[in-house]
């Protein structure tokens, strides 16, 4: 019963998100949000690589506009995106290496992938066990038969339990070598120790390139993303951070977002302190009580702390406004980011 009902209610909300995707609706002189790193912008390009910092000009609109992105990061990496979710493909000799099978876009990747080679795809990683970056794998693995599926342990026991429909990895990372080889290409694999984001969550590093791909943990050229790009918690969000800073790496794929760099990191880590300083001061004077207009008429208590924290996280935002206001999505994160931050400082003291 409980999968039958985790997998309806997954289905469901795949084919809202590709519905709400398929029609982007934008003005036509929409103006981009301002980097939050200051970022020189760059025209896309498959051919010519980018150097460290460098990112994609207009991104958003390009999202919205185009069937997909496709940049050259580096010598051999590629980065891919469409529609807000993106990835990275590695183009060796004989076959290509794709980092998540994003769902919904296997044909715009086999696509993007023939605008540089001729090659086919030979291998996808499935970064973490979350169907909206790797549910496009049945489609790819149709379209490139005897494809190797790689994941890691904690992968592959997460899809056991969870009795996942999705396509499962062909081979297993070992966790004692904590990296996996293709062609002359070694890709470190550096598994998180929190579970902030998802239980089998690692940082993948493209050793000799430069790239490191970690979905869904910084979204550069952004502030964090709405429920911290799908976190289950604030706890041990920024352990992944710094988990993955401490890394060897120049560029970021970040599953979302431009392409990253360090800087985006410093920027995340500014904002993460600023926005712990406020929600620490509004959980200090927004008074217990705040957002019901008349306690008296309630028959729950329920209204309580769930209003509290909703007053918490919207002073929070307000707090943070005129420094980060205009940054991309601010609006539509913020108070849901906060509401995270004011539970965990009122769970953990
Ligand atoms: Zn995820």
């Amino acid at each position: 019963m409980f999968r039958t009902l985790t997998y309806t209610s997954t289905f469901a909300i795949a084919a809202a998100v590709g519905l709400s995707l398929a029609a982007p609706v934008i003005a036509q002189q929409v103006e981009e949000a301002p980097s939050t790193v200051n970022a020189t912008y760059v025209s896309e390009s498959a051919t010519r690589a980018l150097a460290p910092g460098e990112k994609i000009e207009n991104l958003y609109i390009k999202n919205a506009t185009q069937d997909y992105i496709l940049q050259r990061m580096t010598d051999r990496v590629y980065f891919f995106q469409r529609q807000f979710y993106g990835t990275i493909f590695y183009v060796g000799d004989e076959g290509v290496l794709l980092f998540d099978a994003l769902e919904g876009r296997a044909q715009a990747i086999e696509a993007a992938i023939d605008e540089v080679t001729d090659l086919p795809v030979t291998a996808i990683l499935y970064s973490h066990n979350h169907a909206d970056h790797i549910a496009g794998a049945a489609a790819l693995i149709e379209a490139n038969p005897g494809v190797r599926v790689i994941a890691t342990q904690a992968t592959v026991d997460l899809m056991d339990r969870l009795g996942s429909g999705l396509p499962r990895p062909t081979e297993v990372i070992a966790s004692d070598a904590g990296s996996f080889t293709f062609e002359d290409l070694t890709v470190r694999v550096a598994a998180f120790d929190a579970e902030a984001h998802a239980h089998d969550h690692a940082a993948y590093v493209l050793e000799g390139t430069g790239v490191v791909h970690v979905p869904d943990v910084i979204n550069p050229d952004q502030p964090p993303f709405w429920s911290f790009a799908g976190a289950e918690g604030y706890l041990g969000y920024r352990d992944l951070i710094d988990q993955f800073d401490a890394l060897d790496w120049e560029y970021l794929s970040g599953g979302h977002g431009n392409v990253g760099s360090r800087a985006d990191v410093a920027f995340y880590r500014d904002f993460l302190d600023d926005l712990e300083a406020a929600v620490g001061e509004a959980l200090g004077s927004v008074p217990w009580g705040a957002g019901i207009e008349d306690p008296a008429s309630l028959n729950a208590h329920t209204a309580f702390l769930s209003n509290w924290i909703a007053e918490v996280g919207q002073r929070a935002t307000e707090t943070l406004r005129p420094k980060y206001g205009a940054f991309y999505g601010f609006d539509y994160a913020t108070p849901k980011n906060a509401e995270m931050v004011a539970m965990y400082l009122f769970s953990y003291r």
